[in-house]
């Protein structure tokens, strides 16, 4: 080829020899140093240092680059130590168990004349001293939640709908699901939960998907799938990308099922997972994208569509955890509160999970996880062909399955119809819509994000939002606390559509942010300061030994040790 600089290009070209030969000159000198060298060693020694060299460099390897990181690690290792130097280790470990004394105190509490049972009741007793006992049980319960002072929980709780509820689980409450052929009813039932289901999110066709016992069953059943997919296309370690703000059962899903979950960060200003960061994450690794519509933190809807384009730009499933509002979404453009699309309508959107058992209205122990292609489900499927007990095949992670349930959830379904449901949902939207409007207007507080559905979250960058957990909670408001950064939010259900709770909640909170705001800077006491100092502990294993602690609480049946002293003395409780 003609040159037009021929100078130019004479001499780039002598570069390059030159280039050439010195590279050629420092190989050869390298394979005369490494000759002199060996020249004394035996052919065995070259061999075991080769050998050593490679195991060495195969252990480094394995030690550097593991699921979890090698600073994490670290951090914990360092941590390990300092619990083990006498005098420390010894002064952590009694305010961890006095902190553990502290709550099984508060949580554990028994009325005056209780006591556990700790023994089947050598006769059984009859129905209705039963009866009489559950009385007793009943009368535990302080927390009124039926006047809608609590957040989420209990999303309805209609005597009415209570009323056909217990006698369809009634009817329905010996069948079982893993024997279709004994219980035909709950089969056909199931199915149309699904079905109906799937046309409310806009599936196709092919759209398919199973019932299960909750939000985290469906979850941990789409990353299931897909982490199967992710290991048939030679993938040794799925990576699950998800928003931080997403719900913790991925992170149970990927501490089950052995897969790497990877928080994507959030746009600061309006709480939506950052798209780019999410873009920049995807690797060779990604099993699957998540996004959630909405969110549980601050009830924020991700940006679904964007996330689906990189899911289809990049052949990688992706998961709407539409657990929480699945059933309210769905209806608000009906209930006159249009959505941009988050579901089946979106190309790249390949699973939604939706929980019934929220806003659908049906009892606790429901859920359906939903697929765009019956391909997908087949990898959530679990087969044992060569069981002694009869080829065994089982769509989910329980064996039997409690058939009353799903019949109540499609007795709940049935009776709502979609009127239902847009009546329903138009009351709490507007409700959720109104509290956010309102607390936005309080001096010393504001709403994370734009919140569109159920959720709003609050915060402040005056004083600390959990001394305003602390006064809600002693004016009889049960909110949930949040961490990272502190908030605390309410979920508003149908009991906050009551007249006049909303307003009562505007009032108590425009109330105590008044009054704290006349001292911002006071120190926060309290379960308030208990939430502060869990998010600034650094040793997170702390946290986590209280947090089991606080679940074998759960299952104590002793009376605790705070009110046990009392006893001692004169055989009453205080
Ligand atoms: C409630 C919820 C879940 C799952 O919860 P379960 O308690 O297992 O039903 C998942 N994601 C979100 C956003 C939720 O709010």
């Amino acid at each position: 080829m003609e040159c037009a600089f021929g100078d130019v290009c004479a001499f780039g070209e002598s570069a390059l020899e030159v280039y050439k030969e010195m590279l050629l000159l420092y190989l050869e000198e390298g394979r005369r140093q490494i000759n002199t060298h060996c020249a004394d060693l035996e052919p065995w020694q070259i061999i075991g240092a080769t050998v050593i060299t490679t195991l060495g460099a195969v252990w480094i390897k394995g030690f550097l680059f593991q699921q979890e990181s090698l600073r994490s690690r670290i951090k914990k290792q360092c941590f390990r130590l300092i619990r083990k130097i006498p005098f420390i280790g010894a002064t952590i470990q009694s305010q961890l168990d006095k902190a553990l004394d502290d709550m099984s105190a508060s949580l554990c509490t028994l009325k005056e004349g209780m006591s556990y049972t700790k023994q089947l009741p050598a006769k059984g007793l009859s129905q209705s001293q039963v009866l009489d006992k559950i009385r007793e049980y009943e009368t535990l319960n302080d927390v009124e939640w039926e006047k809608g002072c609590v957040s989420g929980a209990v999303y309805w709780g209609d005597e009415s709908l209570t009323n056909l509820l217990v006698k369809v689980y009634g009817d329905f409450a010996w069948s079982n699901p893993l024997h279709p052929d004994i219980f035909p009813g709950v089969r056909k039932m199931e199915a149309e939960v699904v079905r109906m289901a799937c046309t409310l999110f806009n599936g196709g066709p092919n759209s398919c998907g199973t019932v299960t016992s909750g939000g985290t069953e469906s979850i941990l059943m789409a990353c299931k799938s897909y982490r199967d997919m992710a290991y048939e296309r030679g993938i040794k370690y799925p990576e699950i990308l998800a928003p931080v703000s997403v719900h913790a059962a991925f992170d149970k899903a990927a501490h089950y099922f052995g897969m790497k979950l990877v928080h994507i960060p959030l746009d600061k200003k309006t709480m939506k997972v950052d798209v780019k960061a999410m873009k920049s994450a995807i690797s060779k690794n990604t099993a699957m994208l998540v996004c959630s519509a909405p969110q549980f933190p601050h009830g924020i809807i991700d940006p679904v569509e964007e996330v689906a384009k990189l899911a289809v730009r990049y052949k990688i499933p992706m998961h709407v955890d539409a657990c929480l509002g699945g059933f309210l979404i769905v209806f608000m453009t009906k209930a006159g509160f249009p959505l941009a699309p988050f579901d089946f309508r979106l190309k790249g959107v390949t699973s939604i999970s939706a929980d019934t058992h929220k806003y659908g209205y049906a009892p606790k122990g429901s859920s359906v996880i939903l697929y765009s292609d019956k391909k997908y489900r087949h990898y959530q499927y679990f087969v044992a062909p060569d069981w002694q007990g009869g080829i065994y095949a089982s769509p989910s992670i329980a064996g039997s399955r409690p058939g009353g349930i799903i019949a109540a959830c499609w007795a709940t379904m049935m009776h709502m119809g979609e009127n239902g449901y847009v009546e329903a949902t138009k009351k709490i939207v507007s409700t959720a819509r109104k509290i956010r409007n309102e607390i936005r207007k309080i001096n010393g507080v504001f709403v994370f994000g734009n919140p569109e559905v159920s959720v709003v979250a609050i915060g402040s960058d005056v004083f600390d939002i959990f001394r305003l957990s602390n006064a809600l909670t002693s004016k009889g408001w049960n909110l949930n606390t949040l961490q990272y950064p502190s908030s605390i939010h309410i979920c508003c259900t149908v009991l906050h559509t009551q007249p006049g709770v909303a307003d009562q909640f505007i009032n108590v909170v425009r109330e105590q942010v008044a009054i704290i705001m006349k001292n911002p800077k006071e120190k926060t006491t309290g379960m308030g300061a208990i939430y502060g100092m869990a998010q600034s502990i650094p040793d997170r294993s702390m946290v986590s030994e209280i947090s089991r602690g606080f679940l074998d609480c759960l299952y104590s049946t002793e009376v605790p040790k705070t009110s046990n002293s009392h006893m001692n003395g004169n055989g009453k409780a205080h």
